[in-house]
């Protein structure tokens, strides 16, 4: 995505395109590695130390609330963050926490009638076990 793009995208969600804003959208999207909220303040501020640490995680909410930016929560750690427009399920590690993208396939929704009145939007998978990095560290010992 380029700085176009990425303006246009705020303009049809309704956000205000802040050099703050912009920032936490490039980082993310240049960074494939799922960076948690203090990875993505880290590197917005080496490139402008102005931007404080509530201003950078309010835009990632709002990034977030606005569905540029998905959130993938990992159990007992910090939630990490995704703006990958492309969908994907994900793979974590039990034992670096690690977050890779699965490419994509259709996932069978829920049976009919087991979500009584709720509106299902997506249904995505997380697939649990050991990053190719820990698993071969596992076979070597
Ligand atoms: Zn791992
Ligand atoms: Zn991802």
């Amino acid at each position: 995505m380029d700085a176009e793009s990425i303006k246009r995208s705020f303009e049809d969600s309704g956000l205000r395109c802040t050099p703050q804003r912009y920032a936490v959208m490039a980082f993310l999207i240049e960074c494939n590695r799922h960076p948690t909220a203090a990875e993505i303040f880290e590197a917005v501020n080496r490139v402008d130390p102005r931007s404080s640490r509530a201003t950078t995680y309010n835009n990632l909410r709002d990034l977030v609330q606005a569905g540029l930016v998905r959130e993938v929560a990992v159990e007992g750690r910090a939630a990490r963050f995704d703006a990958r427009g492309m969908r994907h399920h994900h793979f974590i590690c039990d034992r670096c926490g690690n977050v890779e993208d699965v490419r994509w396939y259709r996932v069978p929704g829920p049976a009919s009638g087991s979500l009584g009145k709720r509106v299902l939007r997506e249904c995505e998978l997380i697939f649990r076990g050991l990053c190719t990095k820990c698993a071969s560290r596992r076979a070597s010992c």
